[in-house]
């Protein structure tokens, strides 16, 4: 069976522990929370470059700004813009991090125990 090596205590750990058997550090798979977030921002700045590129394409295409004056009833649009373009983006985008960097594997000390 393949093995880890703890980085804290250099013992070699099963692959499907859950645990470090030698100094009880937490085996975590996959990115850590920040680097998550980060990924997520990652697609949010995607998604806001996408959605300029399409907002100007439909300036061309129309002659004016897809928003010419922005009414009241434009609020919900925004929002719903704001949804595609910032969170949409920024879950998919979390979700794509922790299925492509599953392999991962960290070795999480929380405590010390000796
Ligand atoms: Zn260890």
């Amino acid at each position: 069976m393949k093995t880890l090596v703890c980085p804290h205590c250099h013992s070699q750990v099963p692959e499907s522990a859950s645990v470090c058997v030698g100094c009880g550090a937490e085996v975590v798979r996959g990115l850590s929370r920040r680097q998550r977030s980060f990924v997520g921002l990652a697609f949010v700045a995607v998604a806001i470059l996408i959605f300029g590129i399409f907002l100007r394409g439909y300036e061309i295409a129309n002659g004016h700004p897809f928003l010419t004056s922005p009414k009241a009833e434009d609020g919900l649009l925004v929002i719903a813009g704001v949804i595609l373009v910032v969170f949409l983006p920024y879950v998919v985008g979390i979700n794509v991090a922790r299925v492509f960097w599953r392999s991962r594997v960290r070795f999480f000390r929380s405590f010390q125990h000796q």
